[in-house]
């Protein structure tokens, strides 16, 4: 159903909406340190030929029509729920980490440790909605490969992120660091 492709756009339009006023900040920030190695570049190009490119070839045009597949309306609308929620976290995570955010791994002048807010329950709430979209894109671009390929694409991307985000703040914050990690989740929280 088109209902379905466009909401998959909408989700693409409202992160974008959402993230812009924090880009402007991290244009502006003083960086103290910033690690954009090889491997960093291509699991970020990973994400967008997942999460963008195949998307938009298959919404534009019929080239990818040969792989298409076709769920039960409930499977479309669960896609649709998903879809909400992965939003809800991706502006929590904003909210929250305000102008530490950046795209790559850095670290900014004065950079404090934030534990609140989502924070205080996941350590990852903007990668987390990015995995929950993944699963919504399976239900929601009912094709073989651009369904499936956000979650594909972001599988790599994940692993090697994090454990580089993870060292980078173990490095900064030590100790507060550690107990931090020890309370809180991953992509989910602790019970
Ligand atoms: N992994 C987080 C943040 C992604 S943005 C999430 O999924 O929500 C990546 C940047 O956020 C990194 O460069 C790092 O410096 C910063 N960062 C990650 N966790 C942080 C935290 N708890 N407090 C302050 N900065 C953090």
């Amino acid at each position: 159903m088109a209902i379905f492709k466009i909401v998959y756009w909408l989700v693409i339009v409202g992160q974008i909406v959402i993230r812009y006023p924090w880009q402007k900040v991290w244009r502006g920030a003083d960086k103290k340190v910033q690690r954009v190695s090889q491997t960093e570049r291509v699991i970020l190009s990973l994400l967008i030929v997942g999460g963008f490119v195949f998307p938009l070839i298959y919404s534009v045009n019929g080239w990818l029509g040969f792989a298409d597949y076709t769920l039960p309306a409930w499977a479309g609308w669960l896609g649709v729920a998903l879809a909400a929620i992965s939003l809800l976290l991706f502006a929590l995570g904003h909210r929250d980490l305000k102008k530490y955010w950046s795209p790559s791994l850095e670290i900014v002048e004065g950079h404090k440790l934030i534990t609140s807010g989502i924070y205080k329950y996941i350590q990852h709430p903007m990668y987390a909605s990015q995995f929950v979209v993944t699963f919504a894109q399976i239900l929601l671009l009912q094709n073989w490969i651009a369904g499936p390929l956000g979650l594909v694409c972001f599988i790599p991307f994940y692993f090697v992120r994090v454990k580089e985000e993870e060292k980078l703040m173990q490095e900064t914050f030590g100790d507060e660091y550690r107990k931090y990690k020890e309370k809180t989740g991953s992509l989910f929280p602790k019970f």
